[in-house]
């Protein structure tokens, strides 16, 4: 497999708690198959993707082998156990990536429906010479801080976004930024935080509706909805 593309590390180590089911949240059905089936089936069917790592759940590497070969995927090269947070999860898989590729992609397992568009625009930001980028989406709501339940702060709703995944960066710059990474940032609940951190650039170009991620029941009812749409 040629390796100096585009390379998508798949997360889907988190447990899932507030999805109240008795497997991981990739695990929890969506449709037919396990919920990892759709992100991963779209990641593989991109023309842009070379090759995939999946992230499973500690004991779950197994059957996330038998979704990829249930759904035809060729693509997935690797298929290794996350750690404790998300950071620590995709550090994992990083080391799975080869060492030519050029663009790593990470994506979350639970948010199952990529759409082909922001993958293209993401890697266009790239082209431009941005060390990273993420889609995002503009906020409905006004944001406050409130730390201890009492309102500190109303923010300017006109600078806020709402960031999803997938993210792209340069392949040496995220691998460089995990490498430098404090352990406060191994928290960080995405990939951007730990490029900022770093210096890096990261470019935000529109996000998707669709990239709605599952949390609870409910938000997995709106994905299928989407799905069957
Ligand atoms: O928990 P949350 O929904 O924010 O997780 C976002 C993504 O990161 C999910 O796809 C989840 O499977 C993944 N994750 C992981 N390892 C962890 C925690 C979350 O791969 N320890």
């Amino acid at each position: 497999m040629a390796s100096d593309g585009v390379w998508a590390v798949l997360v889907a180590a988190g447990r899932g708690e507030r999805l109240g089911d008795d497997r991981p949240k990739a695990f929890a059905r969506l449709g037919e198959l396990p919920m990892l089936a759709e992100p991963l089936r779209r990641l593989d069917e991109s023309d842009w993707v070379e090759g995939i790592v999946v992230v499973a759940p500690a004991g779950w590497e197994e059957p996330s082998i038998l979704v990829a070969e249930q759904i035809g995927a060729s693509k997935v090269s690797a298929c290794v156990a996350g750690g404790e947070t998300r950071a620590e999860s995709v550090r994992a898989g990083l080391v799975e990536v080869p060492e030519e590729a050029a663009v790593v992609l990470v994506h979350d397992a639970a948010r199952p429906l990529v759409p082909g568009e922001v993958v293209e625009r993401l890697l266009s930001a790239l082209g431009e010479g941005y060390d990273g980028a993420v889609p995002a989406v503009r906020l409905a709501d006004t944001i406050k801080r409130a730390p201890g339940g009492v309102v500190a702060e109303t923010l300017d709703r006109a600078e806020l976004v709402a960031v999803q995944t997938p993210q792209a960066f340069v392949a040496g710059v995220l691998r460089a930024a995990f490498d430098n990474a404090s352990n406060s940032l191994l928290l960080a609940t995405d990939c951007s935080s730990l490029v900022e951190a770093a210096g890096g650039r990261v470019k935000v170009v529109e996000g998707d509706a669709r990239l709605q991620k599952v949390t609870t029941p409910a938000d997995l009812e709106r994905v299928e909805a989407l799905l069957n749409g």
